[in-house]
């Protein structure tokens, strides 16, 4: 039986406070060897290491995601969107808190740029993403990266700070990019809504095998519309990866799962 992975999943999200034990346990019956799950902020961060300490199968990544990153220079009296903006915090003293749980992270992330939410904070936002990079390098942990309207900026950073090891979840960017990253070394992992979304499946069928791994971002990006997602929707991901590319399904699975493998050593 082939077995899975999930590398960026939100299970300390408030969508899983009602039955957060049985969907990891779903998960790992479904046969998902792997799921690292990605903290965004200090809540979030110190929760990972909770979840990851009490599931062997669960792994913990911390980071800043990068709209948490300039709270506290947001300017909150014109925010237009409809959820709230995020509560500031010392974002230094919480990189310098991940730097000292190093040992006990699978990856540093979630981190890195978003030009989406918020379009006038680039400079606070690399400054904090270099910093992180940095905290990844000095123990040699991969980055797991958000990149969302900023994917070439994104890749220059870790070109320029020597990154080596990184994950680009949920590339939004050209297909032209994602290979130049493919081809720097870097991997990108696909969410379960590559059933319905041609760009995924583009990715999927083009990028080199060796490259790609698999996440859910859930309860985000699922492969049904206004449902929750979750770990074992991987499977799904993968059917559509491998029917994308025309190839076995397993075949899919056993290169996504080697990839996890040598990328994050789990
Ligand atoms: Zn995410």
């Amino acid at each position: 039986m082939p077995t899975y992975v999930d590398v960026h999943a939100h299970l300390t999200h408030e969508a899983f406070a009602p039955d957060r034990d049985e969907v990891i346990r779903r998960a790992a019956d479904t046969g998902l060897e792997a799921v690292i799950v990605n903290g965004l902020e200090p809540n979030s961060n110190r929760e990972v290491l909770r979840l990851a300490e009490q599931h062997p199968h669960v792994h913990a990544a911390c980071g800043i995601y990068p709209v948490d990153a300039i709270a506290g220079h947001i300017d909150r009296s014109n925010w237009t969107y409809d959820f709230k903006p995020p509560t500031p915090f010392d974002v230094d003293a919480e990189i310098d808190w991940i730097d000292a749980h190093a040992d006990r992270l699978t990856a540093v992330g979630e981190c890195g740029l978003d030009q989406y939410w918020v379009t006038d904070q680039a400079e606070e936002q690399e400054r904090v993403l270099s910093r992180l990079c940095e905290v990844a390098k000095k123990h040699d942990k991969p980055v797991i990266l958000h990149s969302r309207k900023a994917e070439l900026r994104t890749f220059e950073i870790l070109q320029d700070l020597g990154v080596t090891k990184a994950d680009f979840h949920c590339f939004g960017g050209k297909l032209k990019l994602a290979r130049r990253i493919a081809e720097a070394g870097y991997y990108l992992s696909i969410p379960p809504v590559v059933e319905r979304a041609d760009s995924f499946q583009q990715m999927a069928r083009t990028l080199p095998l060796d490259r790609l791994l698999t996440e859910t971002d859930c309860p985000y990006m699922g492969p049904d519309r206004n449902a929750r997602n979750e770990p074992a929707n991987v499977t799904r991901g993968i059917a559509a990866m491998a029917a994308a590319r025309d190839i076995a399904a397993e075949e899919m699975a056993t290169a996504v799962r080697e990839n996890c493998r040598r990328l994050f050593g789990v």
